[in-house]
């Protein structure tokens, strides 16, 4: 039995021998799931992994004569149960999937609890005049609204992506990644991170979609680590989604295994009733490809200035992740974990911290140039207060001096109370 805990449901997974069938029941006072498989006996012991989390506090089997083996999962609290079964796939066998939704959606579970949705107040530890700064940032620039950027980590929960030789799980590299570039964004003036996954658990890919358009994002960033049979490919690279088919056969490869996921994951992909919807939204998405073609080639060019560029061009492929028709979304391989140097890059908190870098500067870049209408990068203007000066400005702009005064044809470091300076975009 393995446990994924998620905001709004707990998966739980029961690995079988062969085919299962089973009766689900649904107890109350206290709460519980039954399950019920006939012709079935615990063949390890249940406990060895992690059983309890999210909605469920316990487990206990029980052996009937007639070969029945009953599941009694103790619940936190009422719960909706929905269910599936999974034939082998992966590295995995024959499965037995049980959804538990909060039955109160309100009330999250305990160890999945949602990250605050507005970044938190500047830290305490800065020095006043910074934080003076950054509050009249704020103050002054509403209500122009901070570009909101959706950090999507791959995989995730019973879906593992791709293992590299020495055991590392992708969805756990690039949750970490995803983590660092949060906390990147978070410390950008102007912007606002959103995570789409926050821990270990797994979102369906068109969920993970819905989940940045609620956010009204305008970027959507998915970061994966690739694999190959060769274990010598290396490199990063970066893709947008292709509505006229893959640009390379390795690409078409890729997106197959990545959209794989929605079925390892146990999501069966439903695109029956998204098919119309597509093809009315191919207009609006041919513009979104466009724009997604830029970023992401910022953000190779960052990329290759950290470690090798498996590609040196932007790829496309058909990836279900990438299908929002109105955000920019690009999908990150930051490396490939199947090659082993690569793969001990991957798990080096540096080299973590040095991927989030490279692809923050791409989003910088590419929003330097292309400010969407009325946000506060459209129109970043300070004016200058006693005891300011240049250096502190930039630095909590997180523009160099050099460019900062390039900007505003300052030729000297003296600054006037009451002056306005044009804020250059972050990074510049
Ligand atoms: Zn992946």
């Amino acid at each position: 039995m393995r446990l994924w805990a998620a905001p709004d449901h707990t998966r739980v997974v029961f690995d079988s021998s062969g085919p299962m069938g089973y009766e689900l029941l649904t107890l109350h006072n206290p709460e519980r799931l039954v399950i019920d498989v006939p012709r079935a006996s615990v063949a390890t012991a249940l406990t060895r992994g992690q059983t309890v989390g999210g909605l469920v506090k316990g487990v206990r089997t029980a052996q009937y004569s007639k070969g029945v083996l009953r599941i009694v999962l103790d619940l936190e609290q009422p719960a909706k149960p929905s269910s599936f079964t999974l034939k082998p796939g992966g590295r995995y066998g024959h499965r037995l999937v049980i959804d538990l939704y909060n039955a109160n959606p309100a009330q999250k579970t305990k160890d999945a609890a949602d990250l605050p949705a507005k970044p938190a107040a500047t830290a305490t530890t800065k020095p006043a005049v910074q934080s003076r700064v950054k509050k009249a940032l704020s103050s002054e620039e509403l209500p122009a609204r901070d570009l909101v950027i959706a950090i999507d980590a791959g995989h995730g929960g019973e879906d593992t992506g791709a293992i590299g030789r020495n055991g590392t799980y992708e969805k756990d590299v690039v949750l970490s990644i995803a983590r660092r570039l949060y906390a990147l964004v978070k410390k950008t003036p102007g912007m606002h991170p959103v995570m789409i996954r926050q821990g270990d658990y797994y979102i369906g890919l068109r969920q993970r979609i819905d989940k940045a358009r609620e956010n009204k994002a305008d970027l959507f960033i998915s970061i994966h680590a690739d694999s190959f049979h060769d274990r010598r490919v290396q490199g990063s690279s970066v893709f947008v989604l292709s509505n006229r088919g893959a640009s390379s056969e390795m690409a078409r490869w890729l997106a197959e295994k990545e959209n794989a996921s929605d079925l390892a994951g146990g999501v069966s992909l439903d695109d029956k009733d998204h098919l119309l919807a597509e093809v009315l939204l191919d207009l609006s998405q041919n513009a979104t490809i466009e724009a997604s073609i830029t970023v992401a080639g910022n953000m190779l060019g960052e990329l290759q200035r950290v470690g090798k560029a498996h590609k040196s061009t932007v790829q496309q492929a058909g990836f279900v992740v990438l299908k929002s028709p109105d955000i920019p979304s690009v999908l990150v391989e930051t490396a490939f974990i199947s090659n082993p140097s690569e793969e001990r890059k991957l798990r080096e908190s540096r080299h973590q911290e040095a991927l989030a870098t490279a692809m923050l500067r791409g989003i910088n870049t590419y929003f330097a140039n292309h400010p969407p209408p009325g946000t506060r990068l459209a129109a970043r203007k300070y004016t200058i207060q006693r005891g300011d000066t240049l250096g502190v400005i930039a630095q909590q702009y997180q523009v160099s001096l050099s460019t900062l005064k390039d900007f505003n044809d300052l030729k000297s470091d003296v600054l006037r109370v009451g002056q306005t300076l044009r804020i250059p975009p972050p990074g510049g």
